[in-house]
């Protein structure tokens, strides 16, 4: 057994932050990590980071801004600290060495972004979030802060009370996928959970593969709520045969939509007269959708990005890395030809419930960064709101779990007296399925025991479940039911959503997880065996699938990035709220609890959102 007072899982953005915050406050913390730290999704983040820098912003038109973005759903409490702590911590990966674009008097450059009032977003080329991982890694290694790579957590070492809110984490335990070993990780004052998105849920996604929603999965199986599932970005400019995205970055430097006619769409149909391209990401998803499904796609499937006009020079400077991606991905030069573009699943905005310290209802268990909702974004996160995120959440969360001093939460976690039961109608019973003995594949048993135990027993249950997945030689394989649930979830839960396609989607998702139970691992071998790993991340794929679905059909209006046919207004008066689902002995459990739009000095009073 491995013991630190504190354990972040992920070396993401947000556990990079979080372990340096631990390290300064005399912790000794150690990462745990499937991948290694610099192999990390934050590396593939492109456009730049929210920060209020100049004379003419502040931090108030950044939390304004960002309110708006939310379409009314973000926490205010949150969204202050995000635009409040964002420019201290932007200055310090600065003065940790990241190499930021400048201007030619030698100022940190930063450029517009959607739905910014201001142009706010400091940015690396079009490598940012590659630069913010290498720059926090060299104070890992300077610090020697360890970190356990190529280990693949898969449970949480949680007591057994009935009420969450009384659960203490200890641990987790994890696979050694070098050796094929489960050990256990005991922490003795906090677990952080920093395991980033979900993308693989859908089948097109300008996420990793590796991004399967684990963290919140294994939060939600230990009782705690996931908040606001149902908002997922799609991103508007993914390249069309392999996702990848195309940076906001190319718009934020006047790259321009056009349809297949040669219009200007975000202007010339109306769907964005002010701000046009650069409206916020939800509105031009739907616009591009709406001008495909109007018979304007190029192709039937999507729209066009052109860069050409601002020049080979500004291009090279500034956005060299797209003219690569668009070469190697789609065959298109840029700096030729336009290069084709369409919405793709890109960042969930909802995650396990925390405060603003980044502590979830369970004691000792911490989560921030993607896999967290504290919340920020609300039903639509702004581009560039993400990366400060995790530095300033995965900071006051690794501060916090040390015993640092980081101030009281507003935000409440957990069932407390404002809550509100919720309902849904669904056309099968969501949630695990009767277990058989064969159930152990899917992780759910119980694993609790009285906190002195806590970790061994789980350690022992995970090594039981390795060894049934392993020694299974017949059944499904993870593969086939993967793609019928990204299909399902990318057909029936998209940008644009209806009753009778979401309550498809449930269907579908029942089938896969009745099917799961009949998983077994093609490849028996002990290392490195990927095939195992993708099986058991198929079961978190599953869960927050169906946590996305129900959230979706149970949200009867039209708010940010979730459109529902039958409700196309906002209803302030009944749906100011964010939803709640907890893992009830297996069955998830519908709750909601109000958003706060009162600030520090002024409430955030909700008014039509146009761009
Ligand atoms: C292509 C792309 C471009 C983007 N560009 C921007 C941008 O310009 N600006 C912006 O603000 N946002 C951007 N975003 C969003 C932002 O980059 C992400 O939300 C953010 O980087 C996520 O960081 P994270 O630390 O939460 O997770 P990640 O960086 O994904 O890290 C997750 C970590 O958890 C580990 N992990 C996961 N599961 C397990 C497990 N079971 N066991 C052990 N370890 C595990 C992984 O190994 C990894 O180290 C972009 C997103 C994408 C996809």
């Amino acid at each position: 057994m491995h013991e630190h007072d504190v354990i972040v899982v992920g070396a993401g953005g947000a556990g990079l932050r979080a372990a340096i915050a631990a390290n300064e406050e005399g912790a000794d913390v150690a990462i745990v990590t499937k991948l290694h730290p610099v192999r990390s999704h934050t590396g593939a983040a492109e456009g730049g980071i929210n920060a209020a820098l100049q004379e003419g912003d502040s931090w108030e038109k950044h939390a304004y801004d960002t309110m708006k973005g939310s379409d009314y759903l973000g926490d205010a409490p949150a969204v202050e600290t995000l635009a409040q702590d964002s420019p201290e911590e932007t200055i310090q990966l600065e003065h940790w060495g990241m190499p930021f674009s400048r201007e030619e008097d030698g100022r940190v450059s930063q450029r517009p972004f959607g739905g910014l009032s201001f142009p706010r977003t400091t940015y690396a080329g079009a490598e940012t979030g590659h630069h913010l991982l290498h720059t926090m890694y060299e104070q890992l290694v300077k610090r020697g802060i360890q970190v356990y790579d190529e280990w693949y957590v898969s449970r949480l070492a949680v007591t057994d009370e009935d009420d969450p809110e009384e659960r203490d984490c200890h641990g987790v335990v994890a696979y050694d996928i070098k050796s094929g070993n489960v050990e256990g990780f005991a922490a003795r004052d906090g677990v952080i959970l920093a395991t980033g998105g979900l993308g693989q849920v859908y089948d097109h996604t300008t996420n990793a593969v590796a991004n399967t929603g684990d963290g919140a999965a294994m939060a939600y199986r230990a009782g705690v709520p996931l908040e606001d599932m149902e908002f997922i970005q799609f991103h508007p400019t993914s390249l069309p045969s392999t996702g990848v995205l195309i940076s906001e970055g190319v718009r934020g430097e006047g790259g321009i939509l056009y349809n297949s006619e040669g219009e200007r769409f975000m202007f010339e149909h109306g769907y964005a007269n002010n701000e046009g391209e650069l409206a916020s990401r939800d509105v031009v998803a739907r616009a591009e959708l709406t001008e495909v499904n109007e018979g304007r796609g190029v192709e039937d499937e999507y729209v066009h990005l052109d860069m050409r006009h601002l020049g080979e020079e500004r291009i090279v400077d500034r956005l060299e890395n797209i003219i690569h991606l668009a070469e190697d991905f789609e065959g298109v030069n840029p700096l030729e030809e336009p290069m084709p573009v369409k919405p793709g699943q890109h960042y969930a905005m909802g995650g396990i419930e925390t405060d603003e310290n980044g502590e979830t209802c369970i004691g000792g268990l911490y989560a921030a960064g993607e896999c967290a909702c504290v919340s920020v974004h609300g039903s639509n996160r702004l581009g560039g709101n993400a990366l400060p995120e995790l530095i300033v959440f995965g900071a006051r969360a690794g501060r916090h779990a040390a015993g640092g001093d980081v101030g009281e939460a507003e935000i409440t976690t957990g069932k407390t007296e404002d809550i509100e039961p919720g309902e849904v109608e669904t056309p099968v019973a969501p949630g695990a399925v009767e277990t058989d003995e064969d159930a152990i594949a899917d992780g759910s048993g119980a694993t609790l025991a009285d906190p002195d135990e806590t970790v061994q027993r789980a350690v022992e249950a995970e090594r039981t479940r390795v060894e049934h997945l392993l020694e299974k030689d017949e059944g499904v394989q993870q593969a086939e039911i993967r793609e019928k649930l990204q299909k399902t979830m990318t057909e029936n839960v998209n940008v644009f959503r209806n009753e009778e396609g979401l309550k498809q989607a449930l269907e579908d998702i029942r089938e896969v997880r009745e099917e799961y139970q009949d998983v077994y691992v093609n490849d028996p071998s002990r290392t490195f065996n990927t095939d195992l790993i993708h099986t058991i991340e198929m079961q978190n794929l599953i869960d927050l699938g169906e946590a996305i679905t129900l959230g979706a059909l149970a949200r009867e209006e039209f708010r940010g990035a979730h459109w529902r046919q039958e409700h196309q207004e906002r209803k302030d008066d009944e749906w100011l709220k964010h939803t709640l689902l907890s893992w009830n002995e297996g069955s998830p459990e519908l709750w909601y609890k109000p958003v706060i739009l009162e600030g520090e000095e002024k409430e955030y009073e909700p008014k039509v959102r146009s761009y």
